[in-house]
């Protein structure tokens, strides 16, 4: 790695980024950062999968070999700290659920107060999905440890086409526009398409993100029923997702992930015409509704469809073969379900 930060003709580079968690989506958006450094940047990439950091390191490099001095693999999180040239700008994290946010960011925090008082700010950007509650208590803990220190909600919409792409959008708890850094700002973009600033609270990036996955998954779920009701009419369906396309009854689960095969042309490649794979995952959606619907009781809001919808994707999940699919599956899920004589809807496959 070479010697970091640098002053340029009209401002400081601040270049040092960190990435934790090289999934699905994480792999991509730590790709497209690689594959813009600048000669005088850094990566340190960490996956709790030594094969999965080894696979991403071997993947970007081999593709563009002019950047690998730039990029390092860290097996431990307190090398972010101890294992870097130095102190790092950003550090990104995209991991599963809140608790591996909060064991990730106790350990930077901690190993970050072991060493000098630090005199250059890190600032933590969390682009995970996860419950307000945790988020904010990440937030807290790392203002009270080392003030100069930021931890902000940046959750993405978009999913992993998006992330390949790099056109996810950003959701942030920032006020304005205004309010976003320049800094912030180039490295987003590396990323994604669109930032939103979503207000001032933290918390309210995620906010948003979930308000937004809840209209996902009630919409994807009375696409589904939809669907089958126009099946029950024997209308042909084909023509049925045109006529929905230029109808009301249009939304992004009716038509850009149409649950009909063949209405779309195979290079809009739709999870639909692959079997329902490579998109949303049911599962995902699931955790998302499940994540919103608690938030808003934490809240006291009632959400009319919250309780209904929940059910039927903790009922569609209980079937891996549905849960690992992408989400607009549902429409195959309710051809399986039958309602008994005593009103009761049961999966055919189940029984
Ligand atoms: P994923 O399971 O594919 O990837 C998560 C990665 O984090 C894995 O490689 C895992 O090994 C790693 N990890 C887990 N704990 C870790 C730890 N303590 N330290 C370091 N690495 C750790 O999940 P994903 O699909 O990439 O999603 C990541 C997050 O983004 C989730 O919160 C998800 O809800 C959200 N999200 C996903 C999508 C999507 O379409 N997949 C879209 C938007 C947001």
């Amino acid at each position: 790695m070479k010697a970091v930060r640098q002053l340029s003709t009209s401002s400081r580079i601040l270049a040092n980024y960190g990435f934790i968690g090289l999934g699905q989506m994480g792999q991509h958006m730590a790709r497209h950062i690689y594959n813009q450094l600048e000669p005088n940047d850094s990566l340190y990439v960490h996956d709790v999968s030594r094969d999965a950091t080894e696979t991403f390191v071997n993947t970007v490099t081999s593709a563009s070999p002019d950047r690998k001095d730039c990029l390092k693999a860290l097996y431990n999180i307190s090398d972010f700290v101890t294992g870097v040239n130095a102190q790092l700008d950003y550090i990104i994290t995209m991991v599963p659920e809140g608790r591996h946010v909060k064991g990730v960011v106790q350990q930077l925090i901690e190993t970050y107060q072991q060493g000098a008082p630090s005199t250059t700010k890190t600032t933590i950007l969390d682009s995970s999905t996860i419950d307000i509650p945790t988020s904010i208590e990440v937030h807290n803990y790392v203002k009270q440890q080392i003030p100069e220190f930021d931890f902000i909600d940046t959750p993405v919409s978009g999913g992993v086409a998006g992330a390949r792409k790099g056109t996810l959008s950003f959701m942030l708890s920032r006020p304005t526009d205004e309010s976003i850094s320049p800094s912030l700002n180039t490295l987003l973009k590396k990323m994604g398409k669109n930032i939103f600033p979503c207000g001032a609270n933290h918390g309210a990036g995620l906010a948003a993100k979930l308000s937004n996955n809840y209209l996902l998954a009630v919409t994807n779920l009375a696409v589904a029923d939809s669907f089958r009701l126009a099946h029950s009419f024997g209308l042909d369906l084909v023509k049925y997702s045109k006529l929905v396309a230029v109808s009301t009854g249009k939304c992004w689960a009716a038509v850009d992930n149409c649950p009909i095969p063949g209405v779309y042309p195979a290079e809009y490649r739709l999870p639909v015409d692959d079997g329902y794979n490579g998109g949303f995952i049911t599962k995902l959606t699931k955790k998302d509704l499940v994540l919103a619907t608690d938030a808003a009781k934490f809240n006291d809001r009632f959400l009319f469809m919250g309780d209904v919808s929940r059910h039927w994707y903790e009922k569609a999940c209980e079937r891996e073969d549905i849960a690992s699919r992408d989400l607009a599956v549902l429409y195959e899920w309710l051809g399986d379900m039958e309602q008994q004589a005593d009103g009761t809807i049961v999966d055919k496959k189940d029984v």
